[in-house]
């Protein structure tokens, strides 16, 4: 039994919900010490600098995002294309010949795939925010697009990274999982279809889940959120809210021209500076011992993606330190 799982609160005593989005249930899941930094610590540690594989996700949603909002007649490949360009994210890349390659590359992705699309067939809500909660768990996120199918409702999302998709990542993710339960619960429409729309390769890869499987995540999400709600509690307890100076964390190691988040889990980056490594730099909040043991961290292959690996030793012996277009399939 972990630390956290010790710490459950008495039964039948009243706790708030926890609010959360399915990305904060993984970050705990994959790592306590980046969940702490990512959610905890403020003000919050700084971040290596952007990744270009991140800049191409994030131009790329954009523009498939931009592409809804035009009028019926503008929903075409060259349409497609123009928003691409004029919302390119340069960040991470090694030098302008790269991110022009790059850009591209992007051009051709997204208006090959809206060139599989009817432009007539209007999803139900593109990057729509959805949220449900339970007597646990208030759960919220952004779907990339919710299509009308029948008389269901159909989570869809892009990706763009490298690797093939298989039906196994449509099928235990948790956060298409929570999509469909929370767009189903907002629109009182059945949802149960999830979609992973792989760009680079035009590959759709579906799973139809069950109100069992569906109710399963939702359990799964409640036990995650229990114990990330604990360590929260303790992490309030302890440190409180940290001034704005705090120092470095024991156990914090010296800084490096680190770096983030994975290809394998890309962020969103949104081309404000907020994702930039040119922001002051600020190190982890000064911890109790308690509170680094609870927010233990994970290290593996992760860390060579991790925003914050700059501040951890662990995560620095874990693996090779990466570029910020290491990401890029090149
Ligand atoms: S470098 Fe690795 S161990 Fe350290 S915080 Fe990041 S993911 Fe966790």
């Amino acid at each position: 039994m972990s630390a956290v799982q010790g710490q459950l609160p008495l039964e039948g005593m009243p706790r708030r919900l926890y609010s959360c989005t399915p990305s904060r249930l993984n970050a705990w899941l994959d790592c306590r010490r980046r969940y702490r930094f990512t959610y905890l610590d403020r003000p919050q540690p700084s971040k290596g600098p952007a990744w270009a594989h991140n800049s191409v996700g994030a131009s790329v949603h954009n523009a498939l995002a931009g592409w809804w909002r035009e009028p019926y007649e503008r929903r075409t490949p060259l349409t497609a294309s123009i928003l691409v360009t004029n919302g390119w994210i340069t960040e991470g890349f090694r030098d302008d010949e790269q991110s022009g390659r790059w850009l591209g590359r992007a051009r051709d992705l997204v208006s090959g795939y809206v060139a599989t699309l009817d432009p007539a067939d209007d999803p139900v809500g593109v990057e729509r925010t959805v949220a449900t909660r339970t007597k646990v768990i208030a759960l919220s996120g952004r779907i990339d697009r919710l299509d009308r199918r029948g008389d269901e409702l159909v989570v869809v999302d892009y990706k763009t990274g490298r690797r093939p998709l298989t039906q196994d990542d449509a099928r235990s993710s948790l956060a298409l999982a929570a999509y469909a339960i929370a767009a189903s619960t907002m629109m009182r429409t059945p949802c149960r279809t999830v979609e992973l729309h792989h760009l680079p390769t035009g590959e759709i890869v579906e799973w139809r889940h069950t109100d069992e499987s569906l109710g399963r995540h939702l359990r799964r999400a409640e036990e995650i959120a229990t114990e990330a709600a604990t360590g929260d509690e303790r992490y309030r307890e302890l440190v409180g809210a940290p001034p704005a100076d705090r120092g470095r964390a024991s156990g914090a190691a010296p800084r490096s021209s680190g770096s983030a988040s994975g290809p394998s889990r890309p962020g969103r980056a949104s081309g404000s500076p907020g994702v930039s490594g040119d922001r002051p730099s600020a190190g982890p909040a000064v911890v109790p011992a308690e509170i680094d043991e609870l927010f233990a961290p994970n290290p593996g292959p992760i860390c060579s993606w991790c925003d914050f690996r700059r501040h951890c030793a662990e995560g620095q012996a874990a693996g090779p330190e990466r570029r910020p277009w290491d990401g890029l399939a090149e």
